[in-house]
């Protein structure tokens, strides 16, 4: 692993290979420009974009680390698990994380045959207006506004798309005990992505289901966590010796008010001790 580039550190961003708007390399340029370092690439599902990013990144200057966002389940509800590691690269495990990326076209033709009944929206008007981006219930949500259908993309998603309503089909995903397995394999680690998106009651649950099934860390530093809830994750984490890690959770023009290196507040970049220690773990390989 090269040595500390200096810089921000920003451990969560997305490229064209997920939901980004951006190319792996113009990922790497804004990192650059916004005075990042290090940056961990962790597409949805997939490490697509990692080698052209890290190739980016050595013209830029900015370190690259290997990483996915899994999508994982706890009982019927969908959390997201960040792996870190170079083994995340190797045929056989990039073969395992995108398995939940397979399944999630099976799911975007389902929800296009709900909504072509509903409404008359189906899965090929999706995945036109999705273009280079991977298919999400975004986009379905897009082309409903457009056609006059919903006022605006929360309408879609409260009548329509969100659990519970009439196009809503789960989203597939391994358990989180086999996300966690699936990291320890390739030597990497696993990490349970801003448990701030959750309700409180919900979040305490599923903090409990991750800690239990072996997450390996929590993500303190997220964009969308405030400061009391990162003092507390960061307590946490602490007491149970596990790592801490954080980002803005970029996805370009996708979420304009996020970021590279800093998400909202200045205040995502994670201490250089915590990446101190992520290396350490990294670097200590299967075991
Ligand atoms: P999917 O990965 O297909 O489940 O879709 C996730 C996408 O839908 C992400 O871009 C989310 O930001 C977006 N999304 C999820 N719920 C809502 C909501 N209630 N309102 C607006 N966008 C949403
Ligand atoms: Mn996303
Ligand atoms: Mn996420
Ligand atoms: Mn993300």
């Amino acid at each position: 692993m090269p040595s500390d580039p200096g810089g921000l550190v920003d451990l969560h961003a997305h490229t064209l290979a997920s939901d980004g708007g951006d190319r792996p390399e113009e990922l790497v340029a804004a990192a650059a420009a916004a005075g990042v370092g290090t940056l961990a690439v962790t597409d949805h599902d997939t490490v697509a974009a990692v080698a052209e990013a890290r190739a980016a990144g050595e013209r830029l200057g900015v370190e690259v680390l290997a990483g996915c966002e899994l999508t994982a389940t706890v009982g019927d509800r969908v959390v997201h698990v960040l792996l870190y590691g170079e083994g995340l690269l190797e045929p056989d495990t990039a073969n395992a994380v995108e398995v939940t990326r397979r399944g999630r076209d099976e799911r975007n033709r389902a929800i296009g045959e709900r909504l072509e009944r509903l409404c008359g929206v189906g899965y090929a008007d999706a995945v036109e207006v999705a273009g280079a981006s991977a298919l999400s219930r975004a986009h379905f949500a897009r082309v409903m506004v457009a056609r006059g259908v919903v006022a605006d993309v929360a309408e879609a998603f409260d009548r329509y798309l969100s659990s519970g309503r009439p196009a809503h089909v789960p989203a597939p995903g391994v358990s989180l005990t086999d996300a966690v397995a699936i990291a320890a394999k390739a030597g990497g680690v696993a990490v349970l992505a801003h448990p701030g998106r959750l309700a409180a009651a919900e979040r305490d649950r599923v903090v409990g289901a991750a800690l239990e099934a072996g997450v390996d860390g929590v993500e303190v530093w997220h964009s969308q966590h405030d400061p009391d809830l990162r003092a507390s994750l960061a307590a946490l984490v602490d007491q149970r010796n596990l790592l801490a890690t954080g980002g803005s959770d970029y996805h370009g023009r996708h979420k304009p008010g996020v970021r590279i290196g800093t998400g909202k507040d200045a205040n995502v970049a994670v201490p250089g001790e915590r990446l101190d220690a992520l290396r350490e773990r990294l670097a200590a390989g299967p075991g």
